[in-house]
């Protein structure tokens, strides 16, 4: 039995520590948030519950289906039934192309909190140092306690594993490779529903490319609150601008897009800088003499079927050698 660190309670991270401890391996999963999820996330506020990261997810896979499938059995998630379109200066046209959609339930979190509740998880913990020790690795936590492993596994964004990986400069480089665009999320409660025939619209021409009424999705409150993704390029332009400003640019842009005027009762903006990837398709990264890997959502399609595969994958490549 080998003693396993993983570096982030998102979905990659979990599947990686979940099929390393099946496999009866002694795995701590450190974790700077809260709470798991990740980029799977939910925030709560005084107007209710709003997943203002990934939505829903989609599943191509058949090791994937196979999972989904149990998670529907066990109520963790739902087919999404609502009504999207595509929306372009307030004329609506429906997808060309529709694949079955799937939301964790009740909210977007508890896949992973699914996944983590057998798992010894420590919380509010930000690793800030990998560095070789005595039969394998060392890894320091903010607070400044540190702990020996035999083996590593950094489950979290290029970005961020890149100032935990000086030690290994080749898979620095391999790192390197890698990369997410920023998304500025705005959540908005309404006190009246929205004229609107749709649930969730794919929008083009506008500084928002995505929007979905939160209740749209199975197991949620009642309520009219909707999330609103602006897009990569407008997320870019506007990386370092404050919450309080760009709230109402893109409530108004949401609005603007759809030929609406609505009252809002309260909006709230968050920036994910490490938000989306268009993947490396490389699956995770791994030095087999060391025994440091990294996998993630970046290292495989970007989404959330690649990040679970990714964590998995690594798993299965870690397996045989510890
Ligand atoms: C706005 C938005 C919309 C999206 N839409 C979709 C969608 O529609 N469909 C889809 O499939 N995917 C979507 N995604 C992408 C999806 O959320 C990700 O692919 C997936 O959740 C990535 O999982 P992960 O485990 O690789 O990374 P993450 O979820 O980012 O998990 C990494 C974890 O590591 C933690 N961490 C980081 N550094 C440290 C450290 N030093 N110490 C300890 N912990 C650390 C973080 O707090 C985080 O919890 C979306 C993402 C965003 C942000």
């Amino acid at each position: 039995m080998a003693r396993v660190a993983v570096v982030g309670a998102g979905i990659a991270g979990l599947a990686c520590a979940q099929s390393l401890h099946n496999a009866g391996h002694e795995v701590h999963v450190f974790e700077k948030s809260r709470g798991a999820g990740g980029r799977m996330a939910t925030r709560r506020t005084g107007h209710g519950s709003f997943d203002h990261g990934a939505q829903y997810f989609t599943v191509r896979d058949p090791a994937f289906r196979a999972v989904v499938d149990q998670w529907l059995a066990n109520g963790v998630i739902a087919p999404y039934a609502g009504r999207i379109v595509h929306l372009h200066a307030g004329t609506t046209r429906p997808l060309s192309h529709t694949e079955q959609r799937y939301v964790a339930t009740p909210a977007m979190t508890s896949v992973c909190r699914a996944l983590s509740a057998n798992m010894d998880v420590d919380f509010e913990c930000r690793i800030t140092a990998v560095t070789p020790g005595e039969d394998g690795w060392r890894l320091s936590w903010e607070e400044g306690g540190e702990s020996g492993f035999a083996a590593v596994v950094l489950a979290i964004p290029a970005a961020q594993a890149l100032p935990l990986c000086t030690a290994v400069p080749e898979l620095a480089t391999q790192i390197r490779q890698g990369g997410h665009a920023p998304c500025w999320a705005v959540m908005v409660c309404y006190d009246q529903p929205l004229a609107l025939e749709f649930d969730a619209a794919f929008v083009s021409g506008a500084a928002v490319g995505w929007v979905m009424r939160d209740a749209s999705r199975p197991g949620r409150a009642a309520g009219e609150r909707w999330v609103l993704h602006a897009s990569a390029e407008w997320s870019r332009v506007h990386l370092e601008a404050n919450a309080e400003t760009v709230g109402p640019m893109l409530v108004e842009a949401f609005h603007a897009a759809a030929g609406i005027h609505a009252e809002v009762v309260e909006s709230r903006a968050h920036c994910w800088r490490f938000a989306l990837s268009d993947g490396l398709s490389a699956g995770s990264f791994w030095d087999v003499s060391r025994r440091i890997g990294i996998c993630g959502d970046w290292c495989a399609d970007g989404r959330i079927e690649g990040a679970y595969l990714s964590g998995t994958g690594l798993a299965a490549k870690l397996l045989p050698i510890i």
